[in-house]
């Protein structure tokens, strides 16, 4: 089965339940595919672990106590916790940091069957749109090695691209999963905030962080949301008390009268022609399948990059304040007293965008600016959050580009920042509002780049927002390609 590699989750699933492959036949393969680190994309690989984990499902699925994903690989963006890997969060300050705990997510996917082949990489804690703010390296992305994958979670998608594994965890603050999806050609979805534990996600901004699958298709994401979500009151308090759904079970359902609404600002100047076009089509084709296209306004679209770039680093400066050298991770060699081991631990072990976002976020919050600028930030979050209501009075879900260009070359916004932020305008919304958001592959722009559509949902309908992309993906194969070389390598 040389194929295995291109495999869905689904169909995966279903030939290690028939007994047609062993769960330790596909680790082995997977773990062979990712030998060499094939586009940097992941950062801690044990092969023990991983065939461990695949002989205990192999032990289930013959005893009959299988679990509906046994034996399905995935791998772990590292940024959660892991007892069995170590976690970096892409950054120097937690380099061979081991976790003695798995993190919610990691452990119900486990709980769930699925094999962990390890950790992906990321941008630093996050923070930023291309994974080249990883201390560990830019990941490349699949379609073209000149180019980034998006990010942060860059490794995860990458890897899903190049067939490293059929399915990843991401994590989606302002777009995290969303962007590098698209830039990827892969699908991908973030919950409605509260939907997926934050216990053991290391936190960047933990109002707005929230956990995703990252897989080819909306099918295979079902699959995976429905068994990561779900309540974990105790250890999470922003968690929802809300049961998980069988988002499989809710796929099939035709998109006659779906009204689908198109926000204005999604569509104007910025909006480079190749994504454009790709988007244009793509909701030709929804209405093709049945679904009304309505004009909507989300009028505040445009504030949504100064109000998430002011309160996400005001979170992470106050997150971030526990990487001291006391507790986790790195400690400088090189100090005399607490305070210059403090300044030192920190200066050694953040890189310059963690750096800028603790300084930006100390600055927002300090007395005498913190009502200039924090707290008009979030009057202006609640805003935006209100725009998105007015706009589901018209529509079901609402439809967009969701970067306004292909993924961009590597280096390309190396001495602007700022570029790397304005280019977040699609995304930022829905991550300020709490809503859903996903994103999947349309088509191809620019330099045979993928381009991805995103849909958003109102609060809690992931299944419609799974429903709308599979419908699409029934009628459409963007999501089958594969970069050149994967299938025949
Ligand atoms: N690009 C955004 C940032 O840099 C979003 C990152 C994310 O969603 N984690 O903050």
């Amino acid at each position: 089965m040389s194929d295995l590699h291109t495999l869905s989750v689904a169909t995966l699933a279903e030939r290690l339940r028939s007994k047609q492959v062993s769960a330790v036949e596909v680790a082995i393969r997977f773990l062979a595919r990712t030998g060499g680190n094939p586009h940097n994309a992941f950062l801690d690989i044990d092969s023990e672990v991983t065939l461990a984990q695949a002989r205990a499902s192999d032990a289930k699925l013959a005893n009959g106590t299988a679990g509906p994903l046994e034996g399905v690989p995935v791998a772990h963006k590292d940024v959660f916790v892991t007892r069995d890997f170590a976690t970096t969060a892409g950054s120097k300050i937690l380099k061979d940091y081991r976790s003695p705990f798995d993190a919610t997510v990691v452990q119900r996917l486990r709980a769930a069957g699925m094999v962990s082949l390890g950790k992906l990489n990321c941008d630093e804690f996050a923070m930023g749109s291309s994974n080249e703010n990883s201390a560990y390296g830019a990941v490349t992305n699949p379609w073209d090695a000149t180019r980034v994958p998006g990010g942060s979670s860059g490794g995860s998608a990458a890897a899903v691209a190049a067939g490293l594994t059929p399915a990843a965890t991401g994590t989606d603050t302002g777009g995290s999963i969303r962007q590098p999806a698209a830039f990827c050609g892969i699908t991908g979805i973030k919950p409605t905030y509260g939907r997926a534990s934050r216990y053991g996600m290391i936190a960047y901004a933990s109002s707005l962080d929230q956990a995703g699958p990252m897989a080819r298709s909306a099918e295979d994401c079902a699959l995976l949301l429905s068994a990561m979500c779900g309540p974990d009151l105790d250890r999470d308090a922003t968690s929802l008390d809300v049961p998980v759904e069988n988002f499989s079970a809710k796929l099939g359902n035709s998109l006659a009268g779906v009204r689908v609404g198109i926000p204005k600002e999604f569509f104007g100047d910025g909006l480079a022609s190749d994504v454009r076009s790709a988007i244009d089509a793509a909701l030709s084709q929804l209405q093709a399948l049945g679904a009304q296209l309505v004009p909507i306004s989300l009028p505040r679209t445009e504030l949504s990059i100064p109000v998430y770039y002011i309160i996400a680093p005001a979170e992470a400066s106050s997150n971030l304040s526990r990487f001291d050298g006391v507790k986790f991770g790195h400690r400088t060699q090189d100090h005399t007293d607490l305070v210059s081991m403090y300044k030192k631990t920190r200066a050694e072990g953040f890189g310059e965008e963690v750096k800028r976002r603790i300084m930006t976020g100390a600055y927002v919050l300090s007395h005498g600016y913190y009502d200039a600028y924090y707290l008009q930030a979030q009057k202006i979050r609640r805003m935006i959050a209100d725009d998105f209501q007015r706009a589901f009075a018209e529509c079901d879900v609402i439809a967009g580009p969701v970067a306004p260009t292909v993924a961009w070359t590597l280096g390309h916004n190396a001495n602007d920042p700022l570029a790397d932020y304005l280019a977040d305008i699609f995304t930022l919304p829905a991550s300020l509002a709490g809503l859903p958001g996903m994103s999947l592959p349309v088509g191809f722009g620019q330099a045979g780049m993928p381009v991805g559509m995103q849909l958003i949902g109102n609060y809690l309908q992931e299944a419609q927002l799974l429903n709308v992309a599979h419908q699409y993906q029934m009628n459409t194969d963007f999501h089958l390609q594969q970069p050149a070389g994967v299938s025949n390598s």
